[in-house]
């Protein structure tokens, strides 16, 4: 690797002139309209804003789960649209780590099995020492043998993080991940999410309408109306 790619592979995400728009004429819908946004290697990140600014459409489109109308996702200097769907599939399952507000762990495996899924399903063989370390980070490891039912929601949340961080993708993108938690559970979700993107060196995107979550961010990216309206640094 030459020494200009290493620079830039410290840019892991950038998003150019991204638009999404449904429908057409009067009724038509500018969910996103030309948004730059880029994501540093290491960064966290948290994306705000109302009901309806467009948060969801912009995690879709940079999670490499609906392409946008028009402008272009590079990940890790990749053009992702350009793949074909397929290429386009097993691109995200290797590089973006998706924590949902609903956990979404297979409920008939155990942890340690809902963990290692995506790497399996990728076809490479699990790195146990990595992931036990993980599970000790997150405070689940004597939890490895237990199914989803047998957990807290706090657990489970810990548990799809791990499953997040475990495949080492390119981005951690989470949408509204203590959105099913009380207070203190969400507190402590959040405390370990941090821990471990920082401890694995992991980029972490948090979508949230929650301001208290936000601020635990390095930076804030506020959304409305389809546009950024404010970036701020923590
Ligand atoms: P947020 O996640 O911030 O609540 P969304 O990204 O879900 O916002 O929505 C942004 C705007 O785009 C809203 O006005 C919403 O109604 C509209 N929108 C989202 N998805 C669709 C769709 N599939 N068809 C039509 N309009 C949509």
């Amino acid at each position: 690797m030459g020494i200009d790619s290493k620079v830039e592979s410290q840019m892991i995400l950038e998003g150019k002139k991204l638009c999404k728009y449904y429908g057409e004429g009067e009724s038509q819908v500018k969910a996103i309209d030309q948004v730059d946004f880029s994501v540093q290697q290491g960064e966290f990140i948290s994306i705000v804003g109302q009901s309806g600014a467009g948060k969801s459409t912009l995690m879709h489109i940079i999670g490499g789960l609906d392409a946008p109308t028009s402008g272009e996702v590079l990940i890790n200097g990749t053009s992702i649209y350009t793949m074909p769907r397929g290429r386009l599939a097993l691109f995200r399952r290797r590089e973006i780590g998706f924590v949902f507000q609903a956990f979404n762990l297979v409920p008939s495996l155990n942890v340690w099995e809902n963990i290692i899924l995506p790497i399996g399903l990728d076809g490479k063989k699990a790195d146990v020492a990595y992931i036990e370390d993980i599970l000790h980070t997150l405070g689940i490891f004597d939890k490895r043998s237990s199914l989803p039912t047998a957990l807290s929601g706090g657990q489970q949340q810990r548990v799809a993080i791990a499953r997040a961080v475990a495949a080492r993708p390119a981005i951690v993108l989470a949408d509204e991940p203590t959105g099913n938690l009380d207070s203190r559970s969400s507190r402590d979700v959040l405390d370990l999410l941090r821990l471990s993107v920082q401890k694995y060196n992991q980029t972490l995107i948090v979508v949230t309408h929650n301001d208290e979550v936000a601020k635990l961010a390095d930076r804030t990216v506020r959304v409305a109306d389809g546009s950024i309206v404010l970036e701020a640094l923590q």
